[in-house]
Protein backbone atom coordinates (compact mmCIF):
# COMPACT_ATOMS: atom_id res chain seq x y z
CA UNK A 1 0.00 0.00 0.00
CA UNK A 2 1.47 3.49 -0.97
CA UNK A 3 0.59 6.72 0.62
CA UNK A 4 0.45 10.07 -1.57
CA UNK A 5 0.44 12.43 0.44
CA UNK A 6 -1.19 16.37 -0.65
CA UNK A 7 -1.52 19.61 0.67
CA UNK A 8 -5.18 19.64 0.54
CA UNK A 9 -8.74 18.12 -0.47
CA UNK A 10 -7.94 19.85 -4.32
CA UNK A 11 -4.93 18.76 -5.32
CA UNK A 12 -6.05 14.96 -3.83
CA UNK A 13 -8.88 15.62 -6.41
CA UNK A 14 -6.47 16.40 -9.06
CA UNK A 15 -3.84 14.00 -8.09
CA UNK A 16 -7.00 11.29 -8.78
CA UNK A 17 -8.40 12.89 -12.04
CA UNK A 18 -5.33 12.81 -13.50
CA UNK A 19 -4.33 9.26 -12.36
CA UNK A 20 -7.68 8.01 -13.89
CA UNK A 21 -7.66 9.84 -17.13
CA UNK A 22 -3.91 8.53 -17.65
CA UNK A 23 -5.06 4.95 -16.79
CA UNK A 24 -7.84 4.88 -18.74
CA UNK A 25 -6.37 6.42 -21.40
CA UNK A 26 -3.16 4.12 -21.47
CA UNK A 27 -6.05 1.28 -21.56
CA UNK A 28 -7.03 2.70 -24.51
CA UNK A 29 -10.27 1.06 -24.77
CA UNK A 30 -12.52 0.08 -27.12
CA UNK A 31 -15.74 -1.79 -28.28
CA UNK A 32 -14.18 -4.99 -27.69
CA UNK A 33 -12.10 -3.79 -24.35
CA UNK A 34 -13.83 -1.83 -21.68
CA UNK A 35 -12.46 -0.14 -18.88
CA UNK A 36 -13.92 -1.31 -15.74
CA UNK A 37 -14.23 1.24 -12.39
CA UNK A 38 -15.75 1.24 -10.10
CA UNK A 39 -16.88 4.30 -7.97
CA UNK A 40 -17.99 5.61 -4.72
CA UNK A 41 -20.56 8.04 -3.61
CA UNK A 42 -19.94 10.92 -0.88
CA UNK A 43 -18.36 13.73 -0.40
CA UNK A 44 -14.72 12.92 -1.11
CA UNK A 45 -14.58 12.22 -4.54
CA UNK A 46 -16.72 15.01 -5.84
CA UNK A 47 -13.90 17.09 -6.40
CA UNK A 48 -12.08 14.18 -8.60
CA UNK A 49 -15.49 13.79 -10.58
CA UNK A 50 -15.77 18.06 -11.72
CA UNK A 51 -12.16 17.46 -13.00
CA UNK A 52 -12.89 14.27 -14.81
CA UNK A 53 -15.92 16.05 -16.32
CA UNK A 54 -13.71 19.01 -17.05
CA UNK A 55 -11.54 16.54 -19.06
CA UNK A 56 -14.12 14.82 -20.99
CA UNK A 57 -15.40 18.36 -22.39
CA UNK A 58 -12.02 19.16 -23.50
CA UNK A 59 -11.45 15.97 -25.30
CA UNK A 60 -9.12 14.44 -23.40
CA UNK A 61 -10.82 11.63 -21.46
CA UNK A 62 -14.04 9.50 -22.95
CA UNK A 63 -16.17 7.23 -20.75
CA UNK A 64 -17.55 5.63 -24.41
CA UNK A 65 -15.91 2.67 -23.91
CA UNK A 66 -16.05 2.31 -19.81
CA UNK A 67 -18.24 0.93 -17.72
CA UNK A 68 -18.70 1.78 -14.08
CA UNK A 69 -20.08 -0.48 -10.79
CA UNK A 70 -20.97 1.47 -7.79
CA UNK A 71 -19.85 0.60 -4.22
CA UNK A 72 -23.66 0.88 -2.36
CA UNK A 73 -26.64 2.13 -2.33
CA UNK A 74 -29.13 2.47 0.27
CA UNK A 75 -32.46 0.15 0.68
CA UNK A 76 -35.92 1.47 0.32
CA UNK A 77 -35.04 4.79 -0.89
CA UNK A 78 -36.46 5.48 -4.66
CA UNK A 79 -33.81 5.55 -7.19
CA UNK A 80 -35.14 9.72 -7.83
CA UNK A 81 -34.91 10.33 -4.60
CA UNK A 82 -32.13 13.63 -4.60
CA UNK A 83 -30.41 11.62 -1.88
CA UNK A 84 -29.91 8.29 -3.80
CA UNK A 85 -26.58 7.42 -4.90
CA UNK A 86 -28.15 6.79 -8.45
CA UNK A 87 -29.36 10.23 -8.01
CA UNK A 88 -25.95 11.49 -6.90
CA UNK A 89 -23.88 9.68 -9.99
CA UNK A 90 -26.31 11.14 -11.82
CA UNK A 91 -25.89 14.55 -10.92
CA UNK A 92 -21.91 14.52 -9.98
CA UNK A 93 -20.95 12.66 -13.45
CA UNK A 94 -22.66 10.27 -15.79
CA UNK A 95 -25.33 13.07 -17.04
CA UNK A 96 -21.81 15.08 -17.61
CA UNK A 97 -19.64 12.71 -19.32
CA UNK A 98 -20.36 10.34 -22.75
CA UNK A 99 -20.93 7.39 -20.59
CA UNK A 100 -23.47 5.19 -21.66
CA UNK A 101 -26.19 4.69 -19.20
CA UNK A 102 -26.45 1.25 -19.96
CA UNK A 103 -22.65 0.66 -19.02
CA UNK A 104 -23.38 2.17 -15.52
CA UNK A 105 -24.31 -0.56 -12.95
CA UNK A 106 -25.57 0.75 -9.32
CA UNK A 107 -27.14 -1.90 -6.53
CA UNK A 108 -31.00 -1.69 -6.77
CA UNK A 109 -31.92 -1.43 -3.04
CA UNK A 110 -35.59 -1.47 -3.86
CA UNK A 111 -35.26 -4.86 -5.51
CA UNK A 112 -37.88 -7.25 -4.35
CA UNK A 113 -34.92 -10.20 -3.65
CA UNK A 114 -32.13 -8.44 -2.55
CA UNK A 115 -29.88 -11.05 -1.99
CA UNK A 116 -30.46 -12.17 -5.31
CA UNK A 117 -29.94 -8.68 -6.18
CA UNK A 118 -26.56 -9.25 -4.41
CA UNK A 119 -25.40 -12.02 -6.09
CA UNK A 120 -26.61 -10.65 -9.93
CA UNK A 121 -24.06 -7.50 -9.18
CA UNK A 122 -21.16 -10.15 -8.33
CA UNK A 123 -21.84 -11.97 -11.26
CA UNK A 124 -21.99 -8.70 -13.65
CA UNK A 125 -18.84 -7.74 -11.94
CA UNK A 126 -17.11 -10.91 -12.98
CA UNK A 127 -18.97 -11.40 -16.39
CA UNK A 128 -17.06 -8.19 -17.19
CA UNK A 129 -13.84 -10.27 -16.41
CA UNK A 130 -13.29 -8.00 -12.72
CA UNK A 131 -12.50 -4.53 -12.01
CA UNK A 132 -9.89 -2.45 -13.33
CA UNK A 133 -9.42 0.22 -10.63
CA UNK A 134 -12.08 0.41 -7.76
CA UNK A 135 -12.11 3.95 -6.83
CA UNK A 136 -12.79 4.53 -3.08
CA UNK A 137 -13.26 6.38 0.21
CA UNK A 138 -13.19 6.01 3.65
CA UNK A 139 -15.20 6.63 6.30
CA UNK A 140 -14.46 7.97 10.06
CA UNK A 141 -14.74 4.68 11.07
CA UNK A 142 -12.25 3.01 8.58
CA UNK A 143 -15.25 1.64 6.32
CA UNK A 144 -14.91 1.02 2.52
CA UNK A 145 -18.10 1.39 0.82
CA UNK A 146 -20.52 0.49 3.43
CA UNK A 147 -18.65 -2.01 5.32
CA UNK A 148 -18.68 -1.38 8.68
CA UNK A 149 -16.79 -2.33 11.54
CA UNK A 150 -16.92 -6.17 12.15
CA UNK A 151 -17.14 -7.05 8.31
CA UNK A 152 -15.46 -9.87 7.27
CA UNK A 153 -12.69 -8.81 5.31
CA UNK A 154 -13.72 -11.66 2.64
CA UNK A 155 -17.29 -10.40 2.25
CA UNK A 156 -18.87 -9.96 -1.02
CA UNK A 157 -21.78 -8.09 -1.82
CA UNK A 158 -24.35 -8.21 0.46
CA UNK A 159 -26.97 -6.56 2.76
CA UNK A 160 -25.74 -4.17 5.51
CA UNK A 161 -26.72 -2.29 8.63
CA UNK A 162 -24.74 1.26 8.72
CA UNK A 163 -23.47 2.20 11.95
CA UNK A 164 -24.72 4.82 14.16
CA UNK A 165 -21.33 6.37 13.34
CA UNK A 166 -22.13 6.52 9.67
CA UNK A 167 -26.17 7.18 10.59
CA UNK A 168 -24.66 10.46 12.46
CA UNK A 169 -22.14 11.34 9.16
CA UNK A 170 -24.56 10.71 6.12
CA UNK A 171 -27.71 12.77 8.11
CA UNK A 172 -25.80 15.88 6.74
CA UNK A 173 -27.49 14.72 3.52
CA UNK A 174 -30.96 14.37 5.33
CA UNK A 175 -32.01 17.74 6.68
CA UNK A 176 -29.39 16.57 9.66
CA UNK A 177 -32.85 14.01 11.01
CA UNK A 178 -30.87 10.87 11.72
CA UNK A 179 -34.44 9.98 11.34
CA UNK A 180 -34.18 10.46 7.91
CA UNK A 181 -31.51 8.33 7.10
CA UNK A 182 -31.86 4.89 5.75
CA UNK A 183 -30.97 1.70 8.21
CA UNK A 184 -29.51 -0.26 5.45
CA UNK A 185 -27.38 -0.61 2.54
CA UNK A 186 -26.83 -2.63 0.13
CA UNK A 187 -22.88 -2.82 -0.13
CA UNK A 188 -20.06 -4.38 -2.33
CA UNK A 189 -17.91 -6.40 0.20
CA UNK A 190 -14.22 -5.90 1.32
CA UNK A 191 -13.27 -8.99 -0.70
CA UNK A 192 -15.16 -7.34 -3.48
CA UNK A 193 -13.15 -4.29 -3.82
CA UNK A 194 -10.00 -6.46 -2.92
CA UNK A 195 -10.17 -8.66 -6.09
CA UNK A 196 -10.01 -4.87 -8.20
CA UNK A 197 -6.83 -5.52 -10.13
CA UNK A 198 -6.18 -1.81 -8.97
CA UNK A 199 -7.11 0.21 -5.49
CA UNK A 200 -7.39 3.70 -4.92
CA UNK A 201 -8.48 5.38 -1.93
CA UNK A 202 -8.98 9.42 -1.28
CA UNK A 203 -8.80 10.55 2.73
CA UNK A 204 -9.41 14.08 3.40
CA UNK A 205 -9.75 16.28 6.56
CA UNK A 206 -9.06 15.48 9.70
CA UNK A 207 -12.04 13.54 10.94
CA UNK A 208 -10.45 10.76 8.90
CA UNK A 209 -7.44 10.85 10.65
CA UNK A 210 -7.96 8.31 13.15
CA UNK A 211 -9.08 5.94 10.66
CA UNK A 212 -5.98 6.85 8.18
CA UNK A 213 -3.82 5.86 11.56
CA UNK A 214 -5.57 2.78 12.08
CA UNK A 215 -4.93 1.78 8.49
CA UNK A 216 -1.90 2.49 7.29
CA UNK A 217 -0.13 2.23 10.73
CA UNK A 218 -1.83 -0.86 12.47
CA UNK A 219 -2.57 -4.23 11.42
CA UNK A 220 -4.92 -5.34 9.15
CA UNK A 221 -7.94 -5.99 11.12
CA UNK A 222 -12.02 -6.17 10.40
CA UNK A 223 -12.66 -3.10 12.55
CA UNK A 224 -11.16 -0.77 10.28
CA UNK A 225 -12.39 -2.79 7.03
CA UNK A 226 -9.74 -0.18 4.07
CA UNK A 227 -6.84 -1.49 6.31
CA UNK A 228 -7.33 -4.55 4.33
CA UNK A 229 -5.63 -3.18 1.64
CA UNK A 230 -2.12 -3.17 3.32
CA UNK A 231 -2.34 -6.99 1.76
CA UNK A 232 -3.49 -5.27 -2.18
CA UNK A 233 -0.88 -5.73 -4.10
CA UNK A 234 -1.79 -2.48 -6.33
CA UNK A 235 -3.52 -0.29 -3.68
CA UNK A 236 -2.80 3.46 -3.08
CA UNK A 237 -4.17 5.81 -0.52
CA UNK A 238 -3.85 8.97 -1.90
CA UNK A 239 -4.59 12.02 1.36
CA UNK A 240 -4.38 15.92 2.51
CA UNK A 241 -2.03 16.84 5.23
CA UNK A 242 -4.93 17.12 7.20
CA UNK A 243 -5.70 13.97 7.28
CA UNK A 244 -2.40 13.03 8.61
CA UNK A 245 -2.79 14.37 11.92
CA UNK A 246 -3.00 10.93 13.94
CA UNK A 247 0.08 9.51 11.84
CA UNK A 248 3.60 9.26 12.73
CA UNK A 249 6.29 12.31 12.08
CA UNK A 250 8.47 9.14 10.64
CA UNK A 251 5.54 7.43 8.69
CA UNK A 252 5.22 10.80 7.00
CA UNK A 253 8.51 11.52 6.10
CA UNK A 254 8.99 8.12 4.68
CA UNK A 255 6.29 8.51 2.16
CA UNK A 256 7.17 11.89 1.28
CA UNK A 257 10.74 10.97 0.99
CA UNK A 258 10.06 7.86 -1.51
CA UNK A 259 7.81 10.10 -3.50
CA UNK A 260 10.64 12.67 -3.78
CA UNK A 261 12.62 9.39 -4.93
CA UNK A 262 10.36 7.74 -7.11
CA UNK A 263 9.33 11.97 -8.99
CA UNK A 264 13.61 11.95 -9.39
CA UNK A 265 14.05 8.69 -10.85
CA UNK A 266 10.54 8.36 -12.75
CA UNK A 267 10.37 11.94 -14.04
CA UNK A 268 8.13 11.17 -16.83
CA UNK A 269 5.74 9.38 -13.90
CA UNK A 270 6.34 5.89 -14.66
P1 LIG B 1 -17.31 10.94 2.58
O1 LIG B 1 -17.67 9.40 2.85
O2 LIG B 1 -16.56 10.95 1.28
O3 LIG B 1 -18.65 11.61 2.46
O4 LIG B 1 -16.52 11.40 3.72
C1 LIG B 1 -16.69 8.45 2.68
C2 LIG B 1 -17.23 7.09 3.06
O5 LIG B 1 -18.10 7.01 3.92
O6 LIG B 1 -16.76 6.09 2.49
Amino acid sequence: MFLFIEENAEQVATYAANYIKKRINDYNPGPDNYFIIGLPTGGTPIQTYQKLIEFVKAGELSFKYVKSFNMDEYVGLEEDHPQSYHTFMRENLFQHIDIDLANTNLLNGNAPDLTAECRRYEERILAEGGIDLFLGGMGNDGHVAFNEPCSSLASRTRIKTLTSDTIVANARYFDNDVSKVPKMSLTVGVGTVFDAREVLLLVTGESKALALHNCVEKGSSHMWTASVFQHHTNSTIVCDEAATMELKVKTVKYFKDTRNIINENFPSGQ
